[in-house]
């Protein structure tokens, strides 16, 4: 018999797919057993970019658990009325509310779940244990070297931070990506840093240039983008129901060259594009350093980064033009700020083809022709010779469910409730199929 503590469902990370995760296990199948390991210290919902008085970018209706149970005690409505504040709230006006403040509402959901979650805990490694007489289980082995089972595996660890291959040369320290710029705001305000490139299109590029421009004025600030200006996002309506559920069912259900024409249209919703207040913002920001003669926020759109190389502390980058015959200019700064997305899951340059902690996993998952990992509509892999082992991946799949999937928390409390279904629905089948009789009756 296992001397490790065994479990139904086990979840890794414990942001708000996760967390998600959690509410709708206590509301919808309250008899499951499951342990949530995080590596953070607590909950924490992209931190490394809560840059002051930035907004959210989803319908805050679109929360933790509303889509899936308007009655929740965990919605986001109910969280203001907790905190006293629903009134001044609403007052407001705001469409979108501040990110601060989202954040709290998602830390608060996450403390009512403390007794079911292992803080500053990092699986290392996930492994599939023999099927002996029993339905397979995984074995799941901590940072601390503490080993666990489970029947069921949901990987809620966020996506892969995606760096162009241009900016390998480029040392460590002088190189962020943009979901965690806020590591590297000690060495601005202490003086080592006092010039940065941002590079990218994003709404994060636009935010964390205008936070540099505006909270620290000594620092000089470089936008590089290949686009020949930043752009706007498709906030039509229409385009908006990319976060619908039934837009899931059409996306997953698209062949791939289908896949990929929407993923085309569809881009500018939540990629390489930003909301129209930041850009007016940053526009401004742009005439009055020109017109003060300040020299501290420059734009290069339309280039191309030829080379980034180290000289000494500093990182040069070589430009060429993207539209033009141009000559190519360098610029040389302290710091450079990646602000250019996350890993899908697929062969490509630019993708991963699987999560790095389930490398070991890995060859045992169903995959398609180049690799790429089998995902069911109910988020679970395949994984061959184990047909009842549940291994879903929450949050991680826009390749295959598309673009509300990873980029997106409207959909979240959805998805939770599917993947307990499918668990629900794994269990019985397991349970026919080790007791037939029982079934049978
Ligand atoms: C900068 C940024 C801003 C965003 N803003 C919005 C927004 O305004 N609105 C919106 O709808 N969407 C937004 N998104 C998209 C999406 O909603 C978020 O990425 C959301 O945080 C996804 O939740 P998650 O739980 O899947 O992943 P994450 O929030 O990334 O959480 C993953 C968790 O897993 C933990 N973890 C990772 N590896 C391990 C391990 N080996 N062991 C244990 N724990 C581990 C991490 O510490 C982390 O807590 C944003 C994304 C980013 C990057």
């Amino acid at each position: 018999m296992s001397m490790h503590a065994h479990y139904e469902v086990i979840g890794v990370g414990f942001g708000p797919s996760n967390i998600a995760m959690a509410i709708a296990v206590e509301e919808e199948s309250p008899s499951t057993r499951c342990l949530f390991l995080e590596k953070a210290a607590s909950s924490q919902w992209q931190t490394g970019l809560l840059l002051a008085n930035s907004d959210i970018q989803n319908h805050p209706l679109r929360d933790l658990a509303t889509p899936r149970n308007p009655k929740s005690h965990y919605s986001f409505t109910n969280y203001l009325f907790e905190q006293g504040r629903l009134f001044e709230h609403l007052n407001m006006g705001l469409y979108y509310p501040y990110r601060y403040e989202y954040r709290d509402y998602i830390k608060w959901a996450a403390e009512h779940f403390d007794a079911s979650v292992e803080y500053s805990t990092a699986v290392t490694e996930v492994i599939l244990l023999p099927a002996g007489d029993g339905p397979a289980r995984f074995k799941v082995t901590t940072d601390s070297g503490k080993v666990l089972t489970c029947n069921n595996l949901v990987m809620a660890t966020g996506r892969t931070s995606y760096f162009p291959p241009v900016l390998n040369a480029i040392a460590p320290t002088s190189l962020v990506h943009g979901a965690h710029f806020n590591s590297i705001i000690d060495r601005i305000v202490s003086g080592e840093i006092r010039s940065v490139a941002v590079v990218g299109g994003s709404q994060s590029a636009i935010e964390i240039m205008l936070y540099l421009s505006s909270t620290f004025p000594q620092v000089s600030v470089h936008g590089v983008s290949r686009k020949f200006g930043y752009r706007m996002k498709d906030s039509s309506p229409f385009t908006g129901q990319v976060y619908f559920p039934s837009f899931v069912d059409l996306f997953y259900n698209s062949s791939a060259a289908h896949k990929q024409r929407l993923k085309d249209d569809l881009h500018l919703t939540n990629y390489a594009a930003s909301d129209a207040d930041v850009l007016d913002e940053l526009y401004r920001a742009v005439y009055r350093d020109k017109h003060f003669g300040d020299n501290k926020l420059t734009i290069h759109n339309s280039v191309e980064i030829a080379s980034a190389v180290m000289i000494g502390s500093k990182v040069s980058l070589e430009l060429v033009s993207a539209h033009s015959d141009e000559e190519i200019k360098s610029v040389e700064v302290d710091l450079v700020v990646s602000a250019t997305g996350f890993r899908d899951f697929g062969p490509l340059e630019h993708q991963e083809l699987h999560p790095p902690l389930l490398s070991a996993l890995y060859p045992h998952i169903a995959k398609h022709e180049h690799g790429e990992m089998q995902v069911g509509r109910d988020y679970r892999l395949g994984i061959i010779g184990a047909p009842y082992a549940g291994l879903y991946l929450n949050g991680l799949c826009e390749s295959s469910h598309g673009l509300g999937d990873a980029g997106s928390l409207s959909l979240v409390s959805i998805r939770a409730k599917q993947i307990i279904e499918s668990i629900r629905c794994l269990g019985e089948q397991a349970a026919a199929v080790a007791h037939p009789m029982k079934a049978e009756a």
